[in-house]
């Protein structure tokens, strides 16, 4: 078995009023969701979307193809609990994690995004972004037209062009990466990179060696700089990886 360690933190910012966020962090699965839709709706939505991946959890052994199931019947129960009442019509979520997956060559950590909160990987010193953010400003960042530096101020910065909630079911990223020992993940809402660039997310995720206070830490400085979303975090450590599971790639 993989061990791993972690730590979690949300909280509501300073502007807004309710905290849309959701997360789970279990030993198999970390989760962060973002609430969108009016009259605490968004809050429903990303709660329904966390509580699926809780039953997934419950289950022996968990492979990547669960994990898109388990996106498409969180979608169905948003979609039916919008259906339901006409407050929560439209109501939708991002969702983004890492799950512990069994493969033929041992576990392996499988990342998996819909929508613009992201995983992020801090390995010898170094921040990746691991997920690719479904979102109307990473469209013309792709094309060319917008640096991600104008990105972060666009007007448009907070179009979701991926989501729980909507019709076709969305289909998530799903990359698999090889646990290596030492390695550090960042599972976060917009709440976070919003107000703090790559090169501070960086530094403060390697801060503490525990994770818990490393997440604290995160929380704590997009607060200092505006909180004007909810912001979550989730700090996973590789401690250990069994000798039978593959050397890092
Ligand atoms: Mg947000």
């Amino acid at each position: 078995m993989l061990t791993l360690r972690w730590g979690t933190a949300t909280d509501v910012g300073r502007v807004r009023k309710l905290n849309e966020d959701s997360l789970l962090a279990v030993p198999t699965l970390f989760v962060v969701a973002d609430g969108m839709g009016g009259h605490a709706a968004g809050e429903v939505a990303s709660q329904l979307a966390v509580a699926e991946f809780a039953r997934l959890a419950e289950q022996q052994g968990v492979s990547s193809d669960d994990l898109a199931e388990t996106v498409q019947r969180a979608n169905e129960h948003i979609l039916s609990a919008g259906a339901e009442r006409g407050d929560r019509y439209g109501m939708g979520t991002t969702l983004t994690g890492i799950g512990v997956v069994s493969a033929a060559d041992g576990e392996q950590l499988a990342v998996f995004n819909v929508g613009d909160s992201r995983v992020y990987r801090l390995s010898d010193g170094r921040l990746d972004q691991l997920t690719v953010d479904h979102s109307a400003v990473q469209e013309l960042v792709d094309a060319g037209r917008i640096t991600p530096q104008a990105a972060r101020s666009h007007p448009r910065r907070n179009v979701v062009t991926r989501s729980l909630g909507s019709q076709p079911s969305p289909a998530p990223d799903v990359w698999l990466v090889p646990p290596v020992a030492g390695d550090r993940f960042l599972v976060c809402s917009d709440g976070l990179t919003g107000e703090l660039e790559d090169p501070a997310i960086a530094e403060l995720l390697g801060s503490s060696d525990d994770p818990q206070a490393a997440a604290d830490e995160l929380v704590r400085q997009a607060l200092a700089a505006g909180g004007h979303d909810n912001v979550t975090v989730v700090v996973l450590d590789v401690a250990e990886v069994p000798d039978s599971a593959p050397a890092g790639a």
